[in-house]
């Protein structure tokens, strides 16, 4: 640890597994004096990565929150006041529905030096590692990413059924229901497939497909939970070879399209 001002660095950790991290996080952690952490973040082999840290688990457990946002805050600022290098480890991308900017915001209302890591997104790896490309020539030519954290408004649902493309939702589990059902509401098809991809790049990665008009049913049978990311649209089909279970999962549900 140095004297004077220590500084932060927000890495994005990507979607868990270890060979998705980058040089530049795993090069951070090396540096660390204090790594703070996420419950999504790979966290497993961080006593090795990180092998000069203190190592703070500030993880939220959905619905539970051990360490407010706020004090995740003072925590970073506080280590690097004392001199520390602070590695904030985020999952995924550290700006994608990770309140980095907050983070980066504080640090720079405290005067702390901060720098940035982007990461691997869930957004496009979770449903990458069941064999979902999120675009696909003559089949998606975009995709948009949203947040389920909170219900999405009318006007949000009309422009996303009437905008096409592939639509991935983030902490989407418990607002399905609202999704489904309001998309349908503003015309999108009742058999538009739907991939539900759950804690992607583990030993429990469990995915499920279905319908736009299913999908609540058949979420429910399955006994989905977060964290689990969601894809809705035709690029679904095309889950192959590669990703055995999706393939699996969607020969048996009659949607998977052979040599896509
Ligand atoms: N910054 C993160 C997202 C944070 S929001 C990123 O870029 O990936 C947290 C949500 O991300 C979860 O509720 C879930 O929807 C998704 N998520 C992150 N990692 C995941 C994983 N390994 N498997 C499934 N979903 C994941």
């Amino acid at each position: 640890m140095s004297a004077g001002v220590g500084r932060v660095t927000l890495v994005g950790g990507g979607p868990g597994a270890e060979h998705l991290m980058t040089v530049g996080a795993l090069r951070a952690l090396a540096d660390a004096d204090v790594v703070l952490y996420d419950r999504l973040a790979p966290h497993e082999r961080l006593a090795e990565l990180a092998p000069r840290a203190t190592l703070i688990n500030v993880g939220k457990l959905p619905g539970h929150h051990p360490i407010s946002q706020r004090g995740i805050e003072l925590l970073m600022v506080d280590h690097a006041r004392a001199g520390a290098h602070v590695v904030r480890l985020k999952g995924g991308d550290p700006y994608v529905f990770g309140r980095g900017s907050e983070e980066v915001i504080a640090c720079r209302e405290a005067g702390i030096p901060v720098e940035v890591i982007p990461g691997v997104t869930s957004a496009i790896s979770v449903p990458a590692s069941a064999g979902i490309p999120l675009t696909h020539r003559g089949v998606s030519r975009l995709f948009t990413v949203v947040s389920g954290h909170a219900p999405l408004s009318e006007e949000e649902l009309e422009h996303l059924a009437g905008l096409g493309g592939t639509l991935v939702v983030l902490m989407g589990v418990s607002s399905l229901p609202h999704l489904a059902a309001g998309l349908q509401r503003h015309g999108a098809a009742g058999d538009l497939p739907v991939a539900i991809i759950e804690r992607g790049y583990s030993r429990q990665q469990k995915t499920t497909v279905s319908s736009l008009a299913d999908v609540v049913t058949d979420a429910t049978l399955a006994g989905v939970s977060a964290p689990a990311v969601l894809v809705v649209g035709e690029v679904v089909r095309l889950a192959h070879a590669g990703a055995q279970d999706a393939a699996e999962v969607m020969r048996s549900a009659e949607l998977l399209v052979e040599n896509a």
